[in-house]
C-alpha cells in the first residue's frame, strides 16, 4: 500500500511515528515522507545553508527506511492554513495515491503542526474534488487519515497501538539523522559537533519515554500511538496500520 506520512519540520515524523514507518516499509509498503517546512530556522547560520543541512538530513533519514522524502520547503515557523496553501498537499496526494495518511493532531502545541493538520485535513477531500484545478487528476481512492501523537503526548488520547519494539533502534537511528537539531539552537551550526550520548539530550530522551510508557500502556517495549480521523470516505473495513 502507498503511505504518505507528513509532518510540519524535519525530525517530527521520526519523533511521533518512525518506527510506524519502518514497519511500513519492511511489510513491502511504499512510503513517502514528507517535510513541510524549509527548517532554517534553527540552529544559527546563513537561512539557505542550515535549510539545505535540514534537507541532507531529512533525505538521510528517509533513506534508511528506503522511504521516498518530499520537501515542501515552506516558511519554518510560518505555516498558513489556507486554500492557497493547500495545492502542494493536493498535488502531492494526487501523486502518491496513498491509503494511508499519517499527520498532526489538530490540537497540536506548535502552530505550523496544527496549520499542516488542517491542511491534510482539507487537501485530502479537495485531492478527490474534479473541480480543484491542479496538475494531476483527482485520487478518489479511500484514504484512512491517522493523527500521530501530539508533542510530549499531551491532551492526546490514543486509539490504535503499534508495536514498534523490532524497529524501535531504527527510529533512534533516523533520530540521529538531524544531527543539526542535536547542536544548541542558539550558537552556530559546527560541522565538527560531537553528537552526545542518548540520554543527555531532550530528543533521545523524548523517544525512550513516550515509546516506553505507550509500550507499557500495551504490554509491548516500544509504542508508537494513533487516533482515526473518521468521517466520509476516511473509514476503511481493515487495518490499515502495522
Ligand atoms: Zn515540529
Amino acid at each position: 500500500m502507498n503511505v504518505l506520512a507528513i509532518g510540519a519540520h524535519g525530525d517530527d515524523l521520526e519523533s511521533f511515528c518512525g518506527g510506524t514507518l519502518a514497519l511500513c516499509a519492511q511489510r513491502g509498503d511504499a512510503v513517502t515522507m514528507c517535510v513541510v517546512t524549509d527548517g532554517r530556522g534553527r540552529p544559527k547560520g546563513d537561512p539557505d545553508y542550515i535549510a539545505a543541512i535540514r534537507h541532507k538530513e531529512a533525505a538521510a533519514s528517509a533513506a534508511l527506511i528506503g522511504a521516498e522524502l518530499a520537501w515542501l520547503a515552506m516558511p519554518d515557523g510560518a505555516v498558513v492554513a489556507d486554500k492557497n496553501t493547500c495545492r502542494p498537499f493536493v498535488e502531492l496526494i494526487r501523486r502518491v495515491k496513498p491509503e494511508l495518511i499519517i499527520t498532526h493532531p489538530p490540537e497540536d502545541y506548535h502552530p505550523d503542526h496544527t496549520a499542516v493538520s488542517r491542511l491534510v485535513i482539507e487537501s485530502v477531500q479537495l485531492a478527490r474534488t474534479a473541480n480543484f484545478a491542479a496538475e494531476l487528476p483527482p485520487h478518489r481512492g479511500a484514504v484512512a487519515v491517522y493523527f500521530m501523537e501530539s508533542e510530549r503526548g499531551i491532551g492526546f488520547l490514543p486509539e490504535e497501538y503499534v508495536d514498534i519494539s523490532a524497529v524501535f533502534q531504527v527510529k533512534l537511528q533516523m533520530l540521529r539523522c538531524h544531527r543539526s537539531q542535536f547542536m544548541p539552537p542558539t550558537e552556530p551550526y559546527d560541522p565538527s559537533f560531537v553528537m552526545p550520548t542518548d540520554n543527555q539530550h531532550p530528543f533521545m530522551r523524548y523517544a525512550y519515554a513516550m515509546s516506553s510508557f505507550r509500550g507499557f500502556q500495551a504490554d509491548v517495549a516500544y509504542a508508537e500511538t494513533f487516533r482515526a480521523w473518521r468521517s466520509a470516505g476516511r473509514v476503511l473495513t481493515k487495518r490499515v496500520l502495522p
